[in-house]
């Protein structure tokens, strides 16, 4: 079983990975969410413990960043903070469970074990294929096809394209887009999601009658066959 822990507390990194890996857990260790980003959207773990408070991004947005790409290991979230908020806001983000610290290892330790014994019971994988009229993507192979093309996407215009897929028919505004694509609450390049929008459009709509992504002004932008 293959546990990544992403945590930059030294001393919690030590107590964790030494009980796991006496326990008989494979464990790796991200100590920032850039980190965690990238080695949990290779999606070769189990359980992902995941600290709320990192150096860089938040334990909430490498949750929502993990999510919107699809991955949906299981995790579980640690936090220094206890408060009612903070916890719905950590589940709200795509968390399974969440722990406050300080916390006895044997807590820890059950946690994981009904983690994984729920993703266990799953029987059936969700849909992994999105459509909209004659563009379809599909969450396996990456691939993205409008009828029979094939069409090529970079990994963020992709996350955008699943995005919006997602809901269909539903406008998103632009800050939602940034969450749930970015992981940003709030733009650092001032016009991210419409850059990637004009891109995803050359690409999915601009050879095709049918035009399937549309701007609402003043609101944001949705997907959908009308
Ligand atoms: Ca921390």
């Amino acid at each position: 079983m293959r546990v990544l822990l992403v945590e930059d507390d030294e001393r919690i990194v030590n107590f964790v990975q030494r009980g796991l890996k006496a326990d008989g857990y494979i464990v790796e260790v991200a100590r920032n969410g850039l980190e965690a980003i990238a080695l949990g959207t290779e999606g070769k773990f189990q359980v992902i413990i995941l600290d709320l408070g990192l150096p860089d991004l938040n334990g909430q947005q490498v949750c929502e960043h993990l999510r919107s790409n699809g991955v949906h290991t299981p995790i579980l979230m640690l936090t220094a903070r206890d408060t009612v908020q903070d916890k719905v806001t950590g589940l709200r983000s795509g968390a399974d469970d969440y722990m406050t610290k300080p916390f006895a290892f044997e807590e820890l330790l059950a946690r994981i074990e009904v983690l994984m014994r729920r993703r266990g019971g799953e029987t059936k994988p969700e849909t992994k294929e999105l459509q909209i009229a004659d563009l379809i993507l599909n969450g396996e192979t990456h691939e993205v096809r409008r009828g029979e093309t094939l069409i090529d996407l970079t990994p963020k215009e992709f996350a955008l394209l699943e995005c919006l897929m997602r809901m269909p028919g539903k406008v998103l505004s632009r800050t939602r887009i940034l969450e749930q694509v970015w992981g940003y609450s709030t733009d650092p390049l001032t016009n991210v999601v419409d850059v990637y929008i004009r891109q995803l459009r050359k690409k999915i709509d601009d050879n095709y009658d049918l035009k399937l992504l549309k701007t609402v002004r003043g609101y944001g932008y949705k997907l959908d066959a009308s």
